[in-house]
């Protein structure tokens, strides 16, 4: 077999040349594997980290307590790790002791799951010592060793792992799934940020709607923050996750399917940042009044068309909208967009200096008024967008304004 990972090889070189041992390990070998897209090449090594400082040139110091340094080489960075061994996990994040090692063995032994205890040398060879390539095959995931003693260890493993079910499309084995179900109260030792980072590559998985029902049977999604009342029976178990297209959108699913419209509160509890808060809010507003909904030109440039079809999308995950229409309905909301003869109200060709000069008026709060009420009227279309036609619109509307008030 040949070495897939050309650029890293020069890596692995240089750290052999100099009688070290190295691999490529972990994701990058388990996703080659499986002929997935692989993103990070991480490198074990014998080497320790001031002997890999010394052989390249450019190098960050990223974790050296743990044995980890960045090389950064024709433009990428490598994470390059001594072999090392974990032990004692008090606190449930980090192991109280970690020891360089001399053997790949013992490197690979600590890992979470056989599948991503595989090493790759410079000839490709794959070393696998505990049936990773066969449980690839089968299609299950299982622990390096025993699962209940990987999990007590480090309870992350089970997001990690019903995330891995989830990308995949594999099933858990069942001695993991005994051990998800008597641990998972251990996830609440566990910080929300890891775990909302796991839940949201679950929720991009191919297989989500298998993983969501994975947390429910081992009980995992009874410990993650508000989701404790949570019930499998309202779940939607048919979302359609592959038709959406951004985490807002995946968010907005999941809390939907599971009966949650409110998600303020859900958001900080989960730490979520203020983007995507904003994002899911109202993509769950839309949803919340879709029935009584339909786009116009109006409607698609006040969400802006990407928020539409973000809704398009989350409705036809949702079953409320056809999957069949779906690509009409958003080329609809595009050609809605192509039709607003203004983007943005900085388009508009009049400006409120121009509207205080016609009124003879100082400005007030009647000039943000005239401003939204144009901004409307030029989208439809009902005014043009220059101003001769705007002073004319702009008199009969004060007009209408002085014999209101
Ligand atoms: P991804 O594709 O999401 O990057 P990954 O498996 O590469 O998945 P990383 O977090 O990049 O995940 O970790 C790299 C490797 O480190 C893993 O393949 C695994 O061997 C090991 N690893 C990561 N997290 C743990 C953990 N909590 N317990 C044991 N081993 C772990
Ligand atoms: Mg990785």
């Amino acid at each position: 077999m040949n070495f897939p990972f050309e650029k890293a090889a020069a890596i692995l070189d240089k750290l052999t040349e100099n009688g070290f041992e190295a691999y490529v390990v972990g994701g990058a070998v388990r996703d080659y594997l499986l002929g997935r897209p692989v993103h990070d090449v991480d490198i074990t090594t014998s080497a320790h980290p001031d002997e890999i400082m010394t052989l390249f040139k450019r190098t960050i110091p990223i974790g050296i307590q743990h044995g980890t340094v960045a090389v950064i080489y024709s433009g990428r960075t490598y994470e390059v790790t001594t072999f090392r061994s974990e032990s004692g996990y008090d606190d449930f994040r980090h192991p109280n002791q970690v020891s360089f090692e001399s053997s790949l063995e013992k490197d690979l032994m600590r890992r979470d799951f056989t599948i991503n205890a595989l090493a790759m040398d410079r000839t490709g060879q794959i070393i696998d010592l505990f049936g990773g390539q066969d449980d690839m095959k089968k299609k299950r995931l299982r622990t390096v060793g025993c699962a209940e003693e990987r999990i007590a260890e480090d309870p992350l493993r089970m997001m990690r792992g019903i995330r891995f079910v989830a990308e995949l499309d594999f099933s858990l084995g069942e001695a993991e799934r005994l051990a998800f179900s008597k641990n998972f109260a251990l996830l609440k030792k566990i910080s929300i940020e890891r775990i909302d980072q796991e839940m949201n590559k679950l929720l991009a998985g191919a297989a989500a709607t298998d993983a969501i029902r994975l947390l429910f049977d081992t009980g995992c999604i009874y410990v993650l923050p508000c989701l404790n009342h949570a019930s499998a029976d309202q779940c939607l178990f048919s979302v359609r996750f592959s038709v959406l297209i951004s985490d807002a959108e995946r968010w907005a699913a999941f809390l939907e399917s599971l009966g949650i419209r409110y998600m303020f509160g859900f958001a900080q509890a989960w730490k979520w940042p203020a983007s995507r808060r904003k994002d899911v809010g109202r993509l769950l507003e839309y949803d919340g009044n879709y029935a009584q909904f339909s786009w116009d030109r109006l409607s698609v440039y006040d969400a802006g068309p990407e928020l539409a079809k973000a809704v398009e999308r989350l409705e036809t995950a949702l079953g409320k909208a056809e999957t069949d229409c779906l690509k009409q309905r958003e080329q609809r909301i595009d050609n809605l967009w192509r039709s607003c003869p203004v983007k943005s109200r900085r388009e508009l060709a009049a400006t409120g200096h121009e509207l205080i000069k016609w009124s003879g008026q100082k400005p007030g709060p009647w000039l943000s008024e005239a401003i939204a009420a144009l901004e409307k009227k030029i989208v439809t279309g009902e005014v043009p967008n220059e101003l001769g036609g705007i002073e004319s619109w702009f008199r009969v509307w004060q007009g209408e304004q002085k014999k209101q008030y």
